[in-house]
This record gives structure tokens, C-alpha cells and sequence, in this order.
């Protein structure tokens, strides 16, 4: 089933799906290849397709050992192809998945690639925006590095953004998934660098813990937290290294460290790290739990999704995402979805399995982030921040050589 993309390259076999499009492997000049072709409905937007040959420049500027390299753009008929170097391996939310947690030396390895990749990116004036495991490529023909890690590769540059034009987002009403959202961009200011300081912090934490600091029920829910919330503590943790990720963490973007920084901060830490294993941390039980009810044996029988941190559902009632949809696909709920509606606020069903209520700790925790009603008025301006961030997202005046979003490193 190959096809031709452009005059230069055949697309020969599927190697995944994402929300964006269908990633193939691709035959160029240069051998194998990657193929990302964009979804149809993206590719016959005419304002989508005069941004992507717009920001071919920013796209294809970026090399680094640990970015995913861009090679070609394709515009060709009806198809919109993004053409990459083909990395060999899997990517890190399977990997997370596989393992549940990563030892410290593994997870620090890991994000110190990122955030090299990062300090690359922000140099060039460059903000990722959608910095999350899913986006992380696991190099598996590279060398092993610390704590037997892959080389990580970052990937995804600049396609959350042409794919959230204004335009778009208003008519879809699209976020990304909230557990990686920095608080500023909660309310509603632009997306510069350190937001994607704070994404990764996140990630580097859900590699340890297992589960996202901020993640978890209503989306709206994790919106706030990520505004009001300090991050709990993981047991075991170095103190040092804990001391990184609060950093990283913090609500001030200006508190948080510059990519390099963070970068050369986590190699100092590897030696300590050598031959610790993970974390033994209990994961917390979803915030709605002591206010849902008990789940059907039926509903578990129809084989109710189990819920995944990092892919709550939307909108009450909605299933979670099964497909780790990014800016690209989720939506707003609206007001009054988020005041509570006639269902009160939304309920993720119970994971099967995965909590384990009970210890003083869950309990304090489920209390600490039951939602009340005064927190729905949070939530409702807190929508309205993204929306307004992602509706001016087009006009964003600060970048002058190519329309990213424009890092002040
Ligand atoms: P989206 O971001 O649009 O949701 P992805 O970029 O995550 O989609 O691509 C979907 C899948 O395709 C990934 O999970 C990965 O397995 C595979 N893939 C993406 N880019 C590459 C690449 N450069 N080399 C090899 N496989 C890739
Ligand atoms: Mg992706």
C-alpha cells in the first residue's frame, strides 16, 4: 500500500496514528524516512496550509542530537506531509506505560535530553508548547546512556501551534491536554519558554511518580490546580533533585530554570542517582472518587475505559481519551459544564484497579482536592484565560522572523 508523497518520497507502512495525522515509514533521496501526512480536513484548510509553508524556515532550522529533525515539508494535491528523520524505537509514554515508573537515573537521563533539545529550541527563538511523553521519542539503535536510557529525541515542533489557528480553535474550541499546562497560560497569558520548563518538570515528575503532580478527574479540576496547588512531595525522592523539579514547577515563570540550566543541573545529579530504584510511591486516588459513585459491575463488563492520568475526559459523562489527543482535539467545556451543570461536576470513572483508598494520605488528598463550589467560579475564569490564549494565539506579535512563539531565553 505505498504511496507517493511529492515527487521525492513514498510512503510505505503506517508506524502509528496520532491526532494530527498518520506517521509513515517513508522511503527519500536520503533513505528512510519518517512521514507524518496531516489529517485531510487540516490539509484542505487553505489558512492551515499558507502557515505550514510560512514556518517551513523555523521548522527546518532546528537540528540538534536530541530533536527530532524536521528534513522536508510537502505540499503536493490534497496531501500535507511533514517529512522527519525515522527514529527507531518507541516513544516514552509506552515506555511509562510498560514500566509505570522510571528509576531516578533513567528519568533524569531522559529529561536531560529534553531539556537540551529545549535550550536548542528556545535559542532559536522557538517554544515547543506540547512538551509530554507522548512527544518524546525513544531512540532504541542509539547508545545506552545512564540508568540504560535511550536517547531521547523531541519531537512535534511547531505542530501544535499551526494547528491551533485562531480560526480553528474558535470553531472547535480546542486545549491541549491539561495536565502539562503551565499556570500562566491557564490565565491566559502567551506561551513563552519556561512553559515548556514546566511541562517537562511535569513530565520528569510523572517519570518518577507514575502519575502527573496536577493530573486527574475534571479538566477543569486540573486547570486549577495547576494555578493554586503546591506539588505534593515524592517519598524517597533526593533532596536535590526534588529541589529541581519544585523549581521547574514554580507558578512565577521567571522562577523557573532556563533550559540549559536545568539541563546541565540533572547530569550533575546522575551519579547520585546510579542504581536507585524507582520510587515506591502510592499513586493517588482520582480527586472525584469519594464523590462518585461505586461503578457498575455492568458499566465494567461493557468494558468501561480504565481512566489514565493525563487523558480525562472533557466533558461530563465523555469517555477519557483513548488516544492522547493534545491541543489538537480537545475541547473547552463550556460554563456550564464547568459550574457543575445537572450532573455537578464531572466524574472520571473509577480506573480498575489502579486507586487504593484508604491510607490517611489518599484521604487528605481527596479532601484537599474535592471541588467546591467557590473553586467552579476559578474554573469558569480559568477557561476563559485559555480560550482568550488560544483565540490570540494567531496574533502573536513578538516574533518577528517566523510566526512561533518567540522565547526570551
Ligand atoms: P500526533 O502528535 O499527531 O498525535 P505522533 O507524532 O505522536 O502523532 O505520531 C504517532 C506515532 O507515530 C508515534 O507514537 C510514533 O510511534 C510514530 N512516530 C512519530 N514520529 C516518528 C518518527 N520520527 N520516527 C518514528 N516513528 C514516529
Ligand atoms: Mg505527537
Amino acid at each position: 500500500m505505498a504511496r507517493k508523497i511529492g515527487s521525492r518520497y513514498t510512503a510505505n507502512q503506517i508506524l502509528g496514528r496520532g491526532s494530527a495525522g498518520t506517521v509513515w515509514l517513508g522511503e527519500g533521496p536520503e533513505g528512510p524516512v519518517a512521514v507524518k501526512l496531516l489529517r485531510e480536513d487540516l490539509a484542505s484548510d487553505q489558512e492551515l496550509v499558507g502557515r505550514f509553508v510560512q514556518e517551513r524556515t523555523a521548522l527546518l532550522g532546528l537540528e540538534h542530537p536530541h530533536i527530532v529533525t524536521v528534513r522536508d515539508l510537502v505540499v503536493d494535491g490534497n496531501d500535507l506531509a511533514l517529512v522527519m528523520d525515522l527514529v527507531r524505537g518507541t516513544d516514552l509514554r509506552t515506555r511509562l506505560e510498560r514500566e509505570r515508573r522510571l528509576a531516578p537515573e533513567a528519568a533524569v537521563a531522559i529529561a536531560a535530553d529534553v531539556a537540551d533539545a529545549l535550550a536548542a529550541a528556545h535559542a532559536a527563538g522557538v517554544v515547543h508548547r506540547d512538551v509530554k511523553p507522548e512527544n518524546v521519542l525513544l531512540d532504541m539503535q542509539g547508545p545506552l546512556g545512564p540508568g540504560g536510557a535511550h536517547p531521547a529525541l523531541l519531537t512535534d515542533f511547531g505542530v501544535a501551534k499551526l494547528i491551533d489557528s485562531p480560526k480553528r480553535t474558535r470553531a472547535t474550541k480546542i486545549i491541549g491536554t491539561p495536565d502539562y499546562l503551565a499556570p500562566e497560560i491557564v490565565e491566559g497569558l502567551p506561551p513563552r519558554a519556561s512553559v515548556d520548563i514546566y511541562a517537562l518538570a511535569t513530565v520528569l515528575y510523572e517519570l518518577l511518580a507514575g502519575f502527573t503532580p496536577f493530573g486527574g478527574g475534571h479538566p477543569g479540576a486540573v486547570l486549577r490546580r495547576h494555578v493554586t496547588e503546591t506539588v505534593v512531595p515524592l517519598p524517597g525522592i533526593p533532596e536535590e533533585l526534588w529541589q529541581l523539579i519544585v523549581q521547574c514547577l514554580a507558578k512565577a515563570p521567571a522562577s523557573r530554570l532556563r533550559a540549559s540550566e536545568l539541563a546541565a543541573r540533572l547530569r550533575e545529579q546522575l551519579p547520585v542517582l546510579a542504581g536507585m530504584p524507582p520510587l515506591e510511591v502510592d499513586e493517588p486516588e482520582p480527586a472525584e472518587e469519594a464523590e462518585a459513585e461505586p461503578q457498575s459491575p455492568s458499566a465494567q463488563a461493557e468494558g468501561e475505559p480504565v481512566r489514565r492520568r493525563g487523558a480525562v475526559s472533557l466533558v461530563p459523562g465523555a469517555r477519557p481519551d483513548s488516544n492522547r489527543d493534545t491541543h489538537t482535539s480537545m475541547r473547552v467545556p463550556g460554563p456550564d459544564e464547568l459550574a457543575g451543570g445537572a450532573h455537578g461536576t464531572a466524574r472520571a470513572p473509577r480506573a480498575a484497579g489502579a486507586p487504593r483508598p484508604g491510607s490517611a494520605r489518599h484521604r487528605a488528598a481527596v479532601r484537599r482536592r474535592r471541588i467546591t463550589l467557590g473553586v467552579a467560579s476559578v474554573v469558569v475564569a480559568a477557561a476563559v484565560g485559555v480560550g482568550a490564549w488560544l483565540i490570540s494565539d494567531g496574533d502573536d506579535t513578538e516574533s518577528p522572523q517566523h510566526t512561533h512563539s518567540t522565547s526570551t531565553p
